[in-house]
């Protein structure tokens, strides 16, 4: 039931107006990922201590570069357990090859592998470069389900300012939200990870739990949110609630989207995560919820994975 990969039709850009430059160059690099993953799925079913070397891109499209689209193995689930953050400090397990970003070719700065853009894709295919930080994590000003200030709280400053606009918006319409969990290191990463590992064994973990340099929240552009009860905190329960109809329904207007959402799971790779929003951007965002599509269509990439 694995990844069995297949490549999405293209949805292609017929919307962009103000984008199409950039909406030309993703069109160009989503090629370039396609071919990509095409030549990395004999990997997928790798148990995940064994790497996927690198597999460089089949093909090149004129005018761009190589070198961005590196697949690596597949990382499983999302870790959206909230789960304690400030952890210890093992690094093991888990440490997977990832994507390298050099090599970029200029005018291809907003892509789906630049890790500084806004648009970046990350899922079980698409990692960050090793160690990646975001270097413009701020604390935005809204209330979350715990007090302290600790990097969960984080996030990248553009998506910050994006949340914050959300959550007074949507107080406006008498829905109160609350953070749950934002920015995550590598390190955390590894750490919850590890001890899921520790608990279930690694193939279980991987089904609910993101390979370290995997994680959307690695990229300090994606939070969990819930209602400010904090009630159903990243459980499946959270969907159907008030704040989830809420979400679903604006936040494109901020900029986010639903990352993982209901019936996409073949293609995101993840079952369905209300909670888990996502900065695009206000345009992106948009242009994916429009449609009803995911980030990974929006790309033109090509399927995550079988369901977890
Ligand atoms: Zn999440």
């Amino acid at each position: 039931m694995k990844n069995q990969r297949e490549e999405i039709q293209s949805h292609t850009a017929e919307s962009g107006k103000s984008s199409r430059m950039v909406r030309l160059s993703m069109t160009a690099v989503a090629l370039l990922l396609t071919a990509a993953l095409s030549a990395g799925c004999a990997k997928d079913n790798a148990p995940s201590s064994t790497k996927t070397p690198e597999s460089s891109s089949a093909q090149q499209t004129p005018g761009t570069e190589t070198g961005q689209g590196k697949v690596t193995e597949p990382a499983s689930a999302p870790s959206e357990s909230s789960g304690t953050q400030t952890g210890n400090t093992t690094e093991g397990t888990g440490e997977k090859g990832t994507v390298k970003s050099e090599g970029h070719s200029e005018g291809l700065k907003e892509t789906a592998t630049d890790p500084e853009s806004d648009a970046v894709l990350v899922n079980k295919q698409f990692g960050l470069p090793d160690d990646y930080e975001p270097k413009d994590l701020v604390y935005p000003n809204v209330p979350f389900t715990f007090s302290e200030k600790i990097d969960k709280r984080k996030m990248r400053k553009e998506a910050a300012a994006a949340l914050e606009e959300m959550f007074a918006g949507a107080e406006k319409d008498g829905i109160s939200l609350a953070g749950v969990s934002a920015y995550r290191s590598k390190k955390t990463q590894t750490s919850l990870f590890n001890r899921y590992v520790k608990k279930d064994g690694l193939e279980k973990a991987k089904t609910y739990s993101a390979v370290p340099g995997y994680s959307e929240h690695q990229t300090g552009l994606a939070i969990d949110v819930s209602g400010s009860d904090g009630k159903c905190a990243a459980e499946s329960c959270f969907g159907g609630t008030k704040e989830a109809e809420w979400l679903k329904e604006h936040a494109q207007e901020y900029g986010f989207i639903i990352r993982y959402p209901e019936g996409k799971e073949s293609i995101t790779g993840y079952k369905y995560e209300p909670w888990h929003i996502r900065y695009v951007g206000k345009d992106i965002a948009q242009d994916v919820t429009s449609k009803g599509i995911t980030l990974e269509e929006y790309y033109n990439a090509v399927k995550v994975s079988g369901t977890p």
